[in-house]
């Protein structure tokens, strides 16, 4: 019996007079099919290899800005810049979603500092970013909604073809980004009246394998307050939320908030920008480990302090503040400065955010408070 490397020279020689017989005749052909293939393969391979969302395409070792297009409908059109940076080596595609509230400036500005700093050569996989989705809210400088139909836009998901533009911008962002990408971070902060503590959302859907993905996202993102949410709607086609959709799509997502009453401060910045940084590094996207948080704060549920009064609000407490229960957080007046409501904390924790600004209405939230959970 021969060995088994003389048995393979043995058959690769009958292959190769075999081939000898055919050749001469065939050679030409041959040669421009061969041809004919490489071009087509490397077209392909091309096209392939190049990611594209909204008028933005991406080849490998490639950042590219353009924007997602959304026509007219019962109101106006709007246009939204993308940026999609396709990084060298292949990896998952990550989706990082910014400005929903045009005035939640700290979580827009720290997405503008990851497109600089994002080095395509050193990232592997995609990353999508929409660093402001409501350029309407932006740019006139309203809070909480898009100026344009009334409607907060991280309240109509997965959206609507036919809605009104929110729907719209959010059916778009369903279908561009939500269900092309892997993962997906949401950013959001205080708004221009909420003076808050940065805090990250664990989403536990009750699957204890996407809980385990989405538990470590938030840990590696590095907010030490984490709120856990478990009651967010299960159902993908009423998904409300942005990273409720990912999430009920199958895609790992998580939000995060940080900033403050309408300022940038670099330290909210930095905790936003340098967190999706050590995020990609806990998905393998970027070199080097993850700084988890080793000892987190749970939150395991979040009561709503709200006013019974309209007239001028004083704050008694800072975001921030621990506060046990029946403590009082603040205050309104009349016009005339006469005590018309005493807000109390309905619990102990931490407050998550209290309002920022005297501007007082019947219903606002005076104060949102955490409270702590050591079995999350
Ligand atoms: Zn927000």
């Amino acid at each position: 019996m021969p060995t088994k490397r003389a048995y393979t020279s043995t058959i690769l020689q009958r292959a190769l007079s075999r081939l000898a017989y055919t050749a001469p005749a065939m050679k030409l052909t041959r040669t421009s099919c061969l041809l004919s293939l490489v071009a087509f393969c490397s077209i392909a391979m091309l096209a392939q290899n190049s990611f594209t969302v909204g008028t933005a395409t991406a080849a490998p070792g490639q950042k590219a800005t353009g924007t997602l297009e959304i026509p007219a409908g019962v109101d106006a059109a709007a246009s939204i810049p993308v940026v999609v940076v396709r990084g060298s080596k292949p990896g998952p595609v990550l989706a990082l979603v910014s400005g929903a509230h045009g005035t939640e400036y700290a979580s827009i500005i720290a997405l503008e500092k990851v497109i600089q700093s994002l080095d395509p050569a050193q990232v592997s996989g995609t990353v999508i970013i929409l660093p402001l989705v409501n350029i309407a809210s932006f740019e006139q400088k309203v809070p909480h909604v898009n100026p344009v139909d009334g409607k907060s836009m991280n309240r109509f998901y997965p959206g609507k073809q036919d809605g009104t533009q929110t729907e719209r911008v959010s059916y778009v962002i369903t279908k561009q980004v939500v269900e092309r990408c892997d993962y997906l971070v949401d950013y959001h902060g205080g708004d221009i009246d909420e003076n808050l503590r940065p805090y990250s959302y664990w989403p536990k859907s009750g699957d204890a394998k996407h809980d385990a993905i989405t538990r470590d996202m938030v840990l590696a993102f590095g907010l030490d307050h984490v709120i856990v949410w478990s009651d967010r709607p299960k159902d993908p086609a009423a998904s409300r939320y942005l990273d409720n959709t990912a999430n009920t799509r199958g895609k790992p997502a998580i939000a995060v908030e940080a900033g403050y009453s309408g300022t940038v401060q670099t330290d909210d910045v930095a905790l936003l920008a340098n967190g999706t940084l050590s995020l990609m590094r806990y998905l393998k996207m970027l070199p080097g480990s993850p700084a988890m948080v080793e000892h987190p704060v749970w939150l395991g549920k979040v009561d709503t302090v709200a006013s019974d009064q309209p007239g001028i609000f004083y704050p008694l407490v800072q975001r921030g503040t621990y506060v046990e229960t029946g403590m009082k957080i603040g205050y309104v007046t009349d016009y005339f400065g006469k005590t018309i409501y005493e807000a109390h904390a309905p619990t102990a924790g931490v407050v998550l955010y209290i309002c920022g600004v005297p501007s007082m209405k019947k219903g606002d939230t005076v104060a949102n408070i955490g409270e702590i959970t050591t079995n999350p």
